[in-house]
């Protein structure tokens, strides 16, 4: 029997059929609890209890809502050490990351809040003279949200705040991996007094809870973040209903370096963004393209910074990188590495599991970094989502372009120079949703997050995030004539 129980309109619920699934903490193998099954008739009922919610929460006047989520905001701040600590126990990142996490989830809240507060529609010239059209902006309906491990407070707060201030109605469904970060986000909204069946959050299979999803008409937009190959399942099935849809599908990000970089910023941010949760962001470095005549250096100082990078549990004050989040991971991330060594990419450092003393029992990996790295290998086409930087050298910018141009995916690009000019130009040239000049920190709760290509459909944050939960009404209005 799980500990954890769902939240269904407003009450903490079992499985109707008390099956449960484990979740283990990624640093030591060990349970962390256990978490309801649900199934499709479960999901009917969270879906059901969202979709008679749904007409009195539309109606709710944007600035009563936004009172619940700035109340629901105060109730998850109380418990920011508790909620740090679990993103810690079941995704793995250090407990700094987990304490940034939730203050960034608390920020979404607060932005969302507000930015409901401002969802104006136009007043547009009429060509008759004698009428007059308007558009408003209404909430989709109930919205299903299906969030992945590797940011289970800041994924859920970024689209189900953005959802809930809109005025719909939401069902979460959280990834296995993490489920109770979400159940902890859940209580703190509960407790704000947001109304029962506004937001549900149901646990358990991801086929079984994907698919009721899909078939239930009641069910109005799709908001996924997570693989390619999950994504385009689900747009697949979204069409039976023609639901909306927004997905967000990973990246393969470039980070390129020009001739007349700023090498020490440069390094400072590749190593935060690509260390940041083990690798495992969808808009961290995957491929770095550095100007030949800066490759020794770079190379010789990039090393020396990673090679004192602290592996370790999370929990552990003293750790940069936690572990990745299981064994098909770790599996990945070395087939990758090994799959460049055979095709000839030079190892600088790390290149194997970490199993000293307790270390076999999570899944840890050591940072490393290829050079010499070549189109033929997997790691230049396929998302790591690990500790690992993949080094080669250009000569011209169009090379580089072309080469951080050349994977199907396109969510995120970094580019360092100190030429502003040549920085907007190659930013506009770079297929992808986000370029960081000299900058790293791309996501912020104002800016619009999101990709191209095979990286997905729609924006989130900002507010590109709440329009993508309404739906457009245009009124023609006729008048009396003058
Ligand atoms: P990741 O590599 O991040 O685990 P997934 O796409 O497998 O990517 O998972 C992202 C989210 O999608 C998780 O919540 C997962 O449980 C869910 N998911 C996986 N398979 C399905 C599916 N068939 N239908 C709906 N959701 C799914």
């Amino acid at each position: 029997m799980a500990l954890q129980k769902m939240l269904i309109y407003g009450e903490w619920v079992p499985a109707a059929a008390g099956r449960s699934i484990s979740v283990y903490n990624p640093a030591t193998g060990e349970l962390v609890d256990e978490i309801p099954a649900a199934s499709a008739e479960d999901v009917a009922t969270a879906v059901g209890a969202a979709h008679s919610a749904f007409p009195a929460w539309a109606h709710t006047p944007a600035v009563k809502r936004a009172e619940l989520l700035d109340r629901s905001r105060h109730s998850l701040l109380s418990r920011r050490e508790e909620i740090a600590r679990l993103i810690t126990e079941e995704c793995g990142k250090p407990l700094r990351q987990s304490h940034g996490e939730v203050n960034v989830a608390a920020d979404f809240i607060r932005w969302y809040a507000e930015e409901g507060r401002r969802s104006y529609g136009e007043w547009i010239p009429d060509p008759l003279p004698d009428r007059r059209l308007l558009t408003i902006r209404q909430p989709i309906g109930v919205a299903a949200i299906i969030t992945p491990w590797n940011f289970p407070a800041y994924m859920v707060a970024r689209t189900a705040t953005a959802a809930l201030a809109a005025g719909c109605t939401v069902v979460i469904k959280p990834a296995r991996q993490t489920p109770l970060t979400a159940l902890a986000l859940a209580r703190a909204f509960n407790d704000g007094g947001i109304p029962p069946g506004v937001l549900n959050v149901v646990t358990g299979d991801a086929n079984v809870i994907g698919q009721a999803f899909l078939d239930d008409q009641r069910v109005r937009k799709i908001s996924f973040a997570g693989s390619p190959k999950v994504g385009k399942l689900l747009m697949r099935g979204a069409a039976n209903h023609v639901k909306r849809v927004s997905l967000e599908l990973g990246g393969h990000a470039a980070f390129i370096i020009m001739s007349d970089a700023a090498l020490d910023r440069a390094i400072d941010g590749l190593m935060s963004a690509k260390f940041q949760n083990a690798g495992q962001t969808c808009i961290a470095p995957n491929h770095v393209y550095v100007h030949s005549s800066l490759l020794a250096p770079f190379l010789e100082l990039l090393s020396s910074r990673v090679e004192r990078l602290k592996v370790g549990n999370g929990l552990d004050s003293e750790t940069d990188v936690g572990p990745l989040i299981n064994r098909d991971a770790l599996e990945k991330v070395s087939s990758h590495v090994n799959d460049a060594i055979d095709h000839g990419a030079r190892l600088l450092t790390g290149g194997h599991q970490l199993t000293a003393d307790d270390q076999a029992k999570g899944n840890f990996y050591a940072p490393t970094i290829l050079a010499d790295v070549t189109p033929q290998m997997r790691i230049t086409r396929e998302e790591t989502f690990g500790p690992v930087i993949a080094v080669t050298a250009f000569e011209t910018d169009d090379e580089a372009i072309e080469r951080a141009n050349s994977t199907q995916y396109g969510l995120a690009a970094y580019l360092y120079t100190r030429d502003i000019s040549k920085a907007i130009r190659i930013a506009e040239r770079l297929d992808v949703g986000m370029v960081g000049v000299n900058d790293t920190r791309i996501a912020a709760v104002e800016a619009p997050f999101g990709g191209v290509k095979l990286s997905g459909i729609g924006r989130e944050g900002g507010r590109e995030g709440l329009a993508a939960f309404t739906e457009t009404k245009q009124l023609a209005l006729r008048i009396e004539p003058a």
